[in-house]
């Protein structure tokens, strides 16, 4: 069995049988590292110096540089290593508002990098800072104590080290801009070229000698001591309920955007407000990156437009060209900050789905529809109807789209709340309530039409905006959509009363207690969160774990 085991893989061991399961696992006790499924081994360890919740980008961005030191830590995660529906379910939430993508998470080994498309881009300068345009913006550090965290969150997707703008210009020969620079910046975004972590990380876990797992093990609970200053011990549930508890030096919450927010406002035993709430600002703030599809784009020059607009590889790399408004403009106009990506043969995007489920989620009725969004929608759907009718004429002709993701501003009335309805295990579920104020749609519009003109006189191409967007619609709701990028419920601020974590991502108040994940962000910018949520778990280890390890040398 032991021979076996080195050949086969967990996966597959845990889809046998339970019986060979647990030998496996025994092995791996003996070898000083467990991977236990609370579904089948109910003796998990009840003690460690370090517990971390979910083993999704932040956890594993953690483990990466856990399993090189001599600390005893243990991993929960709520799933095994692929969607099992009841586990699923765990994350239904309540969404009051507009489109908010919830079921895009995945709950099991890997989180939600088992489904996302491993786009890479850094949060900028200048959403680090107080932009005295958009209330509640900045955050408490400045961008470049994040730099060597983010080379290392760089290496932790096996990219490469070049900066995202002049490096890779100058890399494809792009440095001559085909726009006025007074109005547009170019960049490019990286992909990860293997996103989905469970595959890299999970032999990683079954050969680290300190790093262990617990399966199917659902956090419920956070106990305090008595003087509710610090974590004492935790308890967590297999899928049957079955409680278990474990106590620990530290917890670090890796659950991602929505839940993180959650589990601290479910725990009322202690603190009715719940843990890290004492200002009312737990869950508040939370924001998405608002989406937009612009419109379609007949090209003028085919060669210039795929030179500059379309996606380019080097090394085997990908990289996506982007578009964002020069800072300057933004800051004259008082936009938000937001980035346009220009995408050839894309299939039908204009959503009319979507837009549906909006309407539904915004509980119109008849009446308020005919007197409010029916005009547009009817546009809409003609649009649609026209641009079906032409891909059947023209099959082979490559329809090429442009879509913008904006910043949204953070406000204290868009937030994560409780839901009355529980879960199986007894949390009440996440009401989300998303709340992208008009801004984020007049930031969007603005900028479609610059980007229209600018694609006009560089000679690139004609862009035909949406009719909402063209007339730039009262009903803009009904065209907003999220990214499932959540952020902002455990805002990082410089003191509990504008935030829920310190600098350090610690609770304010609770010594031994950390958040890590996007949640923490206090501005989220428009760009992609995963790789400045991992910047933050490797600035986490390099500041809070490692000197405690090289004081007890635990460092190898
Ligand atoms: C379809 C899609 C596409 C995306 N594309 C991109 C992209 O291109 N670029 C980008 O930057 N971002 C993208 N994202 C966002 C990206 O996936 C997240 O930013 C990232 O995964 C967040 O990492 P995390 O560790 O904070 O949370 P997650 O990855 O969501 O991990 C959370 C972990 O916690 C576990 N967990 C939750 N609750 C509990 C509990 N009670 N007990 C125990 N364990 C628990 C979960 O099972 C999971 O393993 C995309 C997301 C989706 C859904």
């Amino acid at each position: 069995m032991l021979l076996l085991s080195l050949f086969v893989s967990p996966q597959k061991q845990i889809r046998t049988n339970a019986r060979e399961y647990n030998s496996w696992t025994r092995q791996k006790v003996c070898g000083s590292n467990l991977i236990i499924d609370l579904n089948e081994e109910l003796t998990p360890p009840s003690g460690c110096d370090l517990c971390i919740v979910g083993t999704g980008a932040a956890g594993l961005a953690l483990a990466s540089e856990l399993i090189k030191t001599g600390l005893d830590v243990i991993f929960l995660e709520s799933g095994a290593f692929r969607k099992e529906a009841e586990v699923q379910a765990l994350y239904e939430s309540v969404v009051d508002g507009p489109c908010f993508n919830f079921q895009g998470r995945s709950r099991f080994f890997g989180g939600s990098t088992n489904c996302w498309i491993g786009q890479l881009l850094a949060l900028e300068d200048q959403d680090f800072l107080h932009q005295d345009w958009i209330q509640h913006s900045g955050w408490p550090l400045q961008k470049t104590e994040l730099l060597p965290y983010l080379k290392t969150a760089l290496r932790f997707y096996n990219s490469d080290q070049l900066n995202f703008d002049s490096d890779l210009l100058k890399l494809f020969g792009l440095e001559e801009n085909p726009f006025d620079p007074a109005l547009l910046r170019r960049y490019f975004s990286k992909w990860a070229p293997r996103p989905h972590l469970q595959a890299e990380y999970l032999p990683k876990f079954e050969t680290s000698k300190n790093v262990n797992l617990l399966l199917h093990a659902n956090l419920t609970r956070i106990d305090l001591n008595s003087t509710l200053d610090q974590v004492q011990k935790i308890e967590f549930v297999n899928n049957e309920g079955k409680k278990f508890s474990l106590e620990m030096k530290k917890l670090v919450l890796c659950m991602g955007g929505i839940e993180n927010a959650r589990i601290l406002l479910a725990n009322t035993r202690q603190i009715p407000q719940g843990i890290g709430n004492q200002h009312d600002l737990l869950g508040r703030f939370f924001q998405d990156h608002t989406q937009l599809m612009a419109g379609f784009l007949k090209p003028e020059d085919e060669k210039k437009l795929q030179e500059h607009c379309f996606e380019r590889t080097h090394n085997g790399l990908l990289y996506t060209p982007k578009f964002s408004l020069n800072f300057e403009k933004q800051r004259q106009e008082k936009l938000l900050n937001l980035s346009a990506t220009i995408w050839p043969g894309n299939p039908d995007t204009i959503l009319p789905r979507r837009v549906l489920s909006n309407i539904r989620r915004l509980r119109f009725t008849t009446s308020q529809l005919i007197s409010g969004p029916a005009f547009d929608l009817v546009q809409l759907a003609l649009k649609n109807q026209a641009l079906q009718i032409e891909k059947c004429l023209h099959p082979s002709q490559q329809r090429i789209s442009v879509s913008i993701m904006a910043q949204q501003e953070p406000s204290p009335e868009s937030r994560i709340l409780l839901a009355k309805k529980r879960d199986r295990l007894g949390i009440p579920q996440s009401k989300i309530q998303w709340r992208p104020t008009v801004n984020s749609w007049r930031s969007m519009v603005r900028f479609a039409e610059i980007l229209q003109s600018q694609l006009e006189k560089s000679a690139l191409g004609k862009l035909e905006l949406l009719p909402h967007i063209r007339q730039n619609s009262k009903h803009w709701q009904i065209f907003m959509f999220d990214s499932c990028h959540p952020i902002g419920s455990t805002r990082m601020a410089k003191s509990p009363q504008e935030g829920v974590l310190d600098t350090d991502c610690r609770v304010f108040g609770i010594s031994n207690l950390f958040v890590l994940g996007s949640s923490s962000f206090p501005t989220g910018g428009h760009s992609n969160p995963t790789l400045t949520l991992s910047a933050l778990a490797f600035r986490f280890f390099d500041q809070i774990i490692k000197p405690e390890l090289e004081a007890q040398e635990k460092m190898p």
